[in-house]
């Protein structure tokens, strides 16, 4: 499951997903008190287990691209876990289905360059940190680094809006149902 931010919500209905990068040594696994974050032996890092997960949000405050989301409907975080139900099977995720530019893509490195230009990163730093994921980032050609100040954007009146904070994603689903009666 992913989730969609708005981009500049006072100006703009442009959103962005928030897709996880699936990192080669994930810190909101790392974080997680109960073991309920695993990356699959290639390499896609799944939702929280559902039987483990306490809704504790470590992993929400650990990430650094902001992808997990605690949606308290169920008392679990959610994320993006690239389709794996699909892409286990050589499916495509069902956003890079849906997407009509391509701006989000899924294939391979040799599949990318025959149909996109741009050159794709996959190692990001954070502070003394660095991290590589399993999904690249597109740059403008010829770019090997882009530089934002995250911390800016944490006092951004305009960037913290989610897309879909008016909707209960749960609302009807009764096997999410969690409450007492
Ligand atoms: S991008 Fe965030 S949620 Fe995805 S694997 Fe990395 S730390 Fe975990
Ligand atoms: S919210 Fe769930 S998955 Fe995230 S750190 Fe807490 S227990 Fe782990």
């Amino acid at each position: 499951m992913i989730h969609l931010e708005y981009m500049e919500r006072q100006t703009s209905t442009q959103t962005v997903p928030m897709v996880c990068m699936h990192c080669d040594n994930p810190t909101c696994a790392a974080v997680c008190p109960a073991d309920a974050i695993k990356r699959t032996p290639d390499g896609v890092v799944q939702s929280a287990l559902k039987e483990r997960c306490i809704g504790c949000s470590n992993c929400v405050m650990a990430c650094p691209f902001g992808v997990p989301r605690y949606y308290p409907e169920i008392d679990q975080m959610l994320k993006c876990d690239m389709c794996y139900d699909r892409t286990a099977y050589g499916l495509r995720p069902m956003c890079a289905t849906v997407c009509p530019s391509e701006a989000l893509f899924y294939g391979t490195l040799e599949e990318f360059e025959k149909r996109r230009g741009g050159t794709p990163v996959n190692q990001f730093q954070f502070g003394n940190q660095i991290i590589t994921t399993k999904v690249f980032m597109v740059l403008p050609t010829g770019e090997m680094q882009l530089d934002m100040d995250v911390s800016a954007h944490m006092t951004d009146p305009t960037f913290h809006n989610d897309a879909f904070d008016h909707i209960n994603p749960f609302d009807g689903l009764e096997t999410y149902q969690t409450g007492a009666d």
